[in-house]
């Protein structure tokens, strides 16, 4: 999950990270009380979860109240890269000597945390890795030792950062590890990291993404939800506990087990490139123990996806053996009655595939149709939702 700049800004300065001033607001008015409050500059920023919104104008400085208002009324209802801004940010403004550049990141192909580090901030660090990479130290961290003073500080001299400033970068770089790693992060970035004109070193921008496996350690990251940035599907699907994600595609799908699951979104992208370009409508993964009941929640689920044409169940009979899962689609059928209105493409294979199969066969359920293989019904469920 990522977070919203003053939700990270929120959480940085609860971790001892040195931030200024910041409150949210959303509308012009929320805007200047807020400024009002803060008093002298402030900078008004765009709350979206997306980078580079100086660049498309959604960071301001105003000098006073009155200007932070008209700042925000322009911001607000602005888009940014596809991002409506909802609300706004006002920050205590900073005399900006030197912007430097900070992240701790979860380095998954090399199974390692990793810090990278750079005096060459505020821009695009992709453009820096680019252009420069010797200005930027790349450091990995294991999430055994972590970040001592020592270890941090060993980083700050890798990276050159001047004399004048490196014990505070050190320490907020131990700040950000006990952030990173208390909070379950995947990463904490802080872009531009600044020194200001009286020498005090500062985070200024805050990105940070939380692991979401971790939640059930985490009841504060609860709060920290955008509920009206989720799915209405995907929410729905969590209430029931189905590990389903919304896709763009017309063909929904039903398998069990992750790997057969993703592999199953590969065959119908490509069997729908004869069908006119169909293309998977979601993930749902309804795991081993599949019952009616999670096959109803499953299908009603995707029944409900106003894009879906057409379904595709692809079971691999296991513990829960075809037969049940057989029985688990007929009444999940009988428990959405006139509901279930698309066509359902079904493959069962594996434990008791025979029983299975003549278990739907003898239900003859008008909207169920049943294929052998997994090329073969990927393929007809993509020709039924070109259709
Ligand atoms: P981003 O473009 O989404 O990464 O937004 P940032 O929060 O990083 O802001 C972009 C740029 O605006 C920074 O690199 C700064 O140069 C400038 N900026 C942000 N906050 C302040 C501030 O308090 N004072 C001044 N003078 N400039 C700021
Ligand atoms: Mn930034």
């Amino acid at each position: 999950m990522d977070l919203f700049e003053y939700q990270a800004r929120d959480l940085f300065e609860k971790h001892g990270v040195p931030v200024l001033a910041g409150a949210v607001a959303t509308t012009a008015e929320q805007a200047f009380a807020a400024a009002s409050k803060m008093g002298g500059r402030v900078v008004v920023k765009a709350q979206v979860k997306v980078g580079g919104r100086g660049k498309a104008g959604g960071v301001k400085v105003a000098e006073n109240a009155e200007e932070a208002r008209d700042k925000a009324a322009a911001i607000l209802g602005m888009d940014i890269k596809g991002h409506t801004v909802h609300q706004v940010m006002i920050a205590q403004a900073a005399p900006i000597e030197s912007e430097y550049y900070l992240a701790i990141l979860l380095d998954r192909s090399n199974r390692t945390f990793l810090v990278m580090a750079s005096v060459a901030g505020g821009m695009d660090i992709e453009e820096v890795a680019k252009t420069a990479p010797e200005k930027l130290a790349k450091v990995p961290v294991s999430a055994v030792d972590g970040i001592s003073l020592a270890k941090a500080k060993e980083i700050v001299a890798q990276a050159a950062f001047p004399a004048d400033v490196a014990d505070q970068v050190a320490d907020v770089l131990v700040k950000l590890w006990e952030t990173f790693s208390s909070e379950d992060a995947t990463l904490v970035e802080v872009n531009p990291l600044v020194k200001t004109s009286d020498g005090k070193v500062v985070a200024l921008d805050g990105k940070v993404s939380l692991d979401e496996n971790a939640e059930f350690r985490q009841p504060d990251h609860e709060a920290l939800v955008d509920h009206s940035a989720t799915n209405p599907l995907e929410a729905l699907a969590k209430e029931k506990g189905l590990n389903y994600v919304k896709l763009e595609g017309q063909v929904g799908i039903i398998g069990n087990g992750a790997g057969l699951v993703m592999s199953t979104l590969d065959v119908v992208a490509y069997a729908g490139e004869k069908f006119g370009g169909m293309r998977p409508a979601n993930f749902l993964d309804i795991g081993g123990g599949a019952s009616a009941q999670v096959m109803a929640d499953g299908l009603s689920i995707i029944l409900g996806d106003k894009d879906v044409k057409s379904v595709f169940v692809n079971v691999f009979g296991g513990i829960t053996a075809c037969d049940a899962v057989a029985n688990g689609i007929v009444a999940a059928l009988e428990t959405l009655g006139a509901t279930a209105t698309k066509p359902i493409v079904v493959r069962l294979d594996g434990n008791n595939v025979e029983e299975g199969r003549a278990i739907l066969n003898a239900a003859n359920h008008p909207l169920v149709e049943q294929l052998d293989t997994m090329d073969g019904a990927a393929s007809r469920a993509a020709e039924l939702a070109a259709k």
